[in-house]
């Protein structure tokens, strides 16, 4: 009996797996293995919010490949040794892996490379596993990557989707020792938001398609709005590979309209994102494109936008929401951000960190170059523009609804005026149990555009 070995990694599903179909096509058995890679948990990555939902993914896996006459095999330590032992014990001749962009991911993949070449076996990585369009697919010349969103997405409109692939009927597994499932828990420490969504490929299938059966159609034009909360919430979904970008991507077309459009388009940021890490991995940790940036530490002004005492309320609102859902809607997200690096000069890692703390999605890609376009040095074409969190509540949460749910301290405050408590009357202002402004957005705005020595830009919307 041949045997092959599918590592699992950011494809925790079995309907269009393609690293699953090609191990099962290779062998007369199949490894199902997952392992708990030391390696996530010494880098930080391991936090209690997606440590959780990894735990639901894991059993649902185990759920579905039972339902096929197979299980999911379990093993902690390093991922490397791992597969080499089972590649030992099952005398497995291919290992199959989907490609992935991270620096960890491509050093994990050489060394697994390395390691089976050694013992003559096979390392095939799967490119249309975790993106639409696989980065590397699209350049701007013979090589490297697109530096600007626009340009990018007009070719990965033109790029065709593959068809999806049918969840295989039956995985049959050899004979091979599993530890057991691990809990949230076993592998992070500290308690995880209590609500959290439940994780899995079978929870993500059951709301793509309630998303796609309604609320998409009306995204293009409630995607901005905090109160509404009318974006598709698939974000963890995609990060953990529960649900194939590839298989949305052609279900949402098929739906078709501005709702649809303005959805993919978004899935072509996270390839976009994707592509830039690839060829620039550095650019998790250091500026893709340096400013000359002397970040300022002031420990009590971080820790105030940390907690969501800022004085700002959206700025504070959504910080709370992160803090409560392990989760933050796309527009607080800029609005946060923008916050921290700009009015508050603080250093972009910073904010990154504490993201990557707490959300559920947290995402190398997706979160550091986003944090980094925000800041001024990734790829965005105005590195200098300031997001004022004033104009943005008026846009985007104009009857304050918003801020009333996530900062109950001025829930009894009406209307707008809950975006600016400092103007109520005094005696109201002292009921309150809510911080003044922990700087002057005029002031913050003119020491970035002094540090960054640029034009002031004039105050229009960021468009993502
Ligand atoms: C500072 C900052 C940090 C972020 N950190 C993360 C992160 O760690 N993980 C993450 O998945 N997204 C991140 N994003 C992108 C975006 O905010 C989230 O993907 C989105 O809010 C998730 O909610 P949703 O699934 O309802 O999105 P929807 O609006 O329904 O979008 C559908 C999907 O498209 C993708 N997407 C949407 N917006 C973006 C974007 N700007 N860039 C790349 N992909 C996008 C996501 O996979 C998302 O699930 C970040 C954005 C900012 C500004």
């Amino acid at each position: 009996m041949s045997v092959a070995i599918c590592l699992f990694t950011g494809d925790l599903r079995v309907h269009d797996n393609p690293v699953l179909r090609a191990a099962l096509r290779a062998a007369d058995q199949v490894v199902p293995l997952f392992v708990v890679d030391d390696g996530v948990r010494e880098a930080g990555f391991a936090v209690p919010n997606r440590a959780a939902f990894l735990a639901d993914c894991l059993a649902d896996l185990d759920g579905a490949l039972r339902g096929r006459g197979g299980r999911l095999v379990v093993r902690r330590g390093d991922v490397v040794d791992e597969v080499a032992r089972i590649a030992e014990e099952t005398g497995a001749g291919e290992v199959h892996l989907a490609r992935d962009v991270s620096a960890f991911a491509q050093r994990r993949e050489a060394r697994l490379r390395r390691m089976l070449e050694d013992s003559r076996r096979r390392l095939c990585v799967h490119d249309s596993v975790t993106f639409v369009v696989p980065p590397g697919a699209l350049t701007p010349g013979s090589r490297g990557h697109f530096a600007v969103f626009t340009p990018y997405y007009r070719k990965w409109g033109d790029v065709p989707v593959r068809e999806p692939l049918a969840a295989p009927g039956t995985v049959p597994v050899p004979a091979v020792r599993s530890e057991r499932l691990p809990s949230g828990a076993e592998l992070a420490d500290g308690d995880p938001s209590p609500v959290l969504p439940r994780g899995g490929e079978d929870e993500g299938r059951r709301r793509a398609a309630a998303w796609l059966g309604g609320p998409i159609t009306r995204y293009a034009d409630r995607h901005d709005d905090l109160a509404g909360d009318a974006t598709s919430r698939l974000s963890p979904y995609l990060h953990f590979g529960c649900l194939s970008a590839v298989e949305l991507t052609r279900l949402a077309t098929a739906v078709g309209g501005p709702g649809a459009e303005a959805f993919v388009r978004q899935l072509a940021w996270r390839d976009f994102n994707r592509q830039l890490l690839a060829d620039r991995p550095e650019a998790a940790r250091e500026d893709y494109r340096p400013r000359n940036d002397r970040w300022r530490a002031d420990e009590a002004l971080v820790a105030a936008w940390r907690e969501g005492r800022t004085g700002y309320p959206l700025v504070d609102a959504a910080m709370r929401q992160m803090a409560r859902e392990g989760w933050m809607h796309n527009r607080g997200r800029l609005v946060t951000a923008s916050f921290l690096t700009k009015i508050l000069y603080v250093d972009w890692r910073v904010g990154a960190r504490h993201f990557l703390d707490l959300l559920v999605d947290g995402d190398i890609a997706n979160n550091q170059l986003n944090w980094q376009w925000v800041a001024g040095t990734g790829a965005s074409t105005r590195p200098n523009q300031v997001i004022d969190p004033l104009v943005q509540a008026r846009r985007f949460d104009g009857r304050g609804d918003y801020v009333r749910r996530w900062v109950p301290e001025l829930a009894g405050v009406e209307g707008a005026a809950v975006h600016r408590p400092w103007l109520l009357p005094a005696e109201v202002r002292r009921r309150l149990d809510y911080p003044d402004p922990v700087i002057g957005l005029d002031e913050g705005r003119e020491r970035f555009h002094r540090a960054r020595a640029g034009r002031s830009e004039p105050q229009t919307l960021f468009e993502l």
